[in-house]
């Protein structure tokens, strides 16, 4: 029986954050990974032709040049770098106009002037308060354990933070109309709002702050968004830690209620000295664990977890030449912007998008975004080459069944290309030199943390976000079993590629074994005006 300070389970970027913060604490950890490549959701692969380089999951990696991750872990050093385009985001419309967000501010004021010069002033501020001003208070609040919203009250404090905690009290939509007055940028900013995949309801404005900070920070992986789950196993690595792959943990192994070790699908026993700890979705945690060392409301509440009603299908393309969109001839910038929406020219179509998709059905409207990576770096495509993708949005179970997906494929990646040749007319049958359709049901298939495609690891919906992700008694990343913490995306804050629950564990189990931290942690929230 082999045996470590701790065991991690799964080698998504969450697991591998947590196991590097770790070995920098001094401990030997165990990462487990059921598949035979490490990431997860930071998956490169060719699935098209060779050297046509495409993110199966994760593509954009938002403001992650802010994170913590970066220094504390040195990340440069082991391999990882990134670039952030000078042109973050475009919204092209049929009619052939286009706005366009850049890192400069005033450039991006320009583009939003065209539509309306309201929206570009209050752009103007909310990018101040939001992206600057309250930047260090959003770090504070994605690195460190939810609080419920009483405690956050009172460490928060000013008009600036009652107008930031007003937020909570609206769906998302709600609060683009607030701020904004113009349809298409109200279309650009609803439709840039999903982009983290948050339902609309009532509750959901919550959000609003910390996507909208981070909509000139946009960042792409060099070589890959694999990139960093390779940096982040070097880390774990130089500090004496494993990382072991075709290694599917079925159980949690414990003694007393404390968590001792795991137990592989092959049979073996790996035993965690010190923790155990779970980077997959917080449901099947507490099934390998066993469902009765935790309370019956816990239990109630994950085994009704809701995975979301809208994932992702995306279309991938090795191309001669990248696509090149019409709405260049309203604002040329759209040729180096890095996140590209269209497909949807109202507000109404989008909320249709979203409608059809809890509907079960595939959309009227089909909408969302994409890049051409090889544009803004080359070695995603072979020389002479372009890969570009587009994802819109599409729910699990198309038209009712998610077998469906596999069934009419070839159909589904006629009507997504079908609707991108609308903006980009240059992506003719002889510009295509390849295709290929990522499908809700592959995302699932390729990851099983991923559970019915949900690509946030559950729907973000109030009753699932802060404080209540999975649930209080774990939101902080420790459960009810001793020994046993949760560290993957169902648990505090959410998903996406910033590492924050993996460094929240960490943060948790040096406490825990009063071990030196050798980094500096995010201070807690506070906020006074
Ligand atoms: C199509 C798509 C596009 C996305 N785009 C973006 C984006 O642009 N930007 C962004 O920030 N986020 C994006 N996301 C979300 C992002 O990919 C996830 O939030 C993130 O990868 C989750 O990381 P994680 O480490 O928590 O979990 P994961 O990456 O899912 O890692 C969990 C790991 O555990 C392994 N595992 C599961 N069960 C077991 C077991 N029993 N034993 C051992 N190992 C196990 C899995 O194989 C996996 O490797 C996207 C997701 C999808 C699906």
């Amino acid at each position: 029986m082999a045996v470590y300070d701790g065991v991690i389970i799964g080698a998504g970027h969450n697991g591998l954050t947590l196991a590097a913060y770790l070995s920098r604490a001094g401990l030997k950890v165990a990462v487990l990974e059921r598949n035979a490549e490490i990431g997860g959701g930071t998956s490169t692969q060719e699935p098209t032709l060779p050297g046509y380089r495409f993110n199966l999951h994760s593509n954009f990696f938002m403001g992650f040049g802010l994170a913590p991750l970066m220094h504390d872990l040195e990340l440069h050093r082991f391999g990882y770098s990134y670039i952030e385009p000078l042109v973050q985001q475009a919204a092209a419309f049929r009619d052939g106009s286009c706005v366009v967000i850049h890192q400069d501010v005033d450039a991006t004021c320009a583009s939003l002037t065209r539509f309306s010069k309201r929206d570009a002033q209050t752009f103007r501020e909310l990018h101040h308060l939001y992206a600057v001003k309250m930047r260090p208070l959003l770090t504070s609040l994605l690195y460190n354990a939810p609080l419920p919203i009483d405690q956050l009250r009172d460490r928060l404090s000013g008009p600036e933070a009652k107008e930031f905690l007003s937020h909570a009290e609206h769906d998302l939509f709600s609060v683009v109309r607030k701020y904004f007055d113009d349809d298409r940028i109200r279309t650009l900013f609803t439709s840039y709002m999903h982009v983290i995949t948050t339902e609309n309801q009532p509750g959901a404005g919550m959000v609003f702050p910390a996507i909208f900070s981070n909509v000139m920070s946009f960042t792409l992986p060099v070589g890959g968004a694999v990139a960093l789950p390779l940096a982040l196993a070097r880390v774990v690595e130089a500090g004496g830690g494993t990382v072991i792959t075709d290694a599917e943990v079925r159980e949690i192994c414990t003694k007393d209620s404390r968590a001792t070790g795991v137990r592989l699908a092959n049979g073996e026993l790996i035993e965690g000295h010190h923790f155990i700890a779970s980077a997959i979705d917080a449901p099947a945690t507490m099934q390998m664990t066993g469902e009765e060392l935790f309370p019956e409301d816990v239990r109630d509440k994950l085994e009704g977890w809701h995975w979301g009603n809208h994932s992702l299908v995306t279309l991938h393309l090795a191309l001669r030449e990248r696509p090149i969109y019409k709405s260049r001839a309203f604002d040329p910038d759209i040729d180096r912007a890095f996140n590209i929406f269209f497909g949807m020219d109202d507000i109404e179509q989008v909320e249709q998008c979203f409608e059809h998709c809890e509907a079960k059905k595939f959309p009227d409207v089909l909408m969302g975004n994409g890049a051409c990576n090889s544009h803004v770096e080359p070695s995603y495509a072979p020389a002479g080459g372009h890969s570009a993708f587009w994802w819109p949005f599409a729910p699990y179970a198309v038209d009712g069944d998610s077998e469906n997906w596999d069934r009419h494929k070839a159909e589904y990646a006629q009507r997504v290309l079908d609707v991108w040749r609308e903006y980009a007319e240059n992506l003719d049958d002889d510009n295509v030199r390849a295709r290929f359709l990522f499908t809700p049901l592959d995302v699932e298939r390729l990851n099983v943390n991923m559970r019915h495609g949900a690509v946030r690891m559950g729907a973000y919906i109030p009753s699932q976000l802060g404080i209540n992700r999975p649930h209080p008694l774990l939101s902080g990343t420790r459960t009810p079993v001793e020994a046993l913490y949760l560290c993957g995306s169902s648990t505090g804050n959410g998903g996406g590629i910033n590492g924050a629950p993996g460094y929240i564990a960490a943060n948790a189990i040096v406490d825990d074994l009063g071990l030196d931290r050798p980094w500096k942690p995010v201070p807690p929230p506070e906020w006074r005006d």
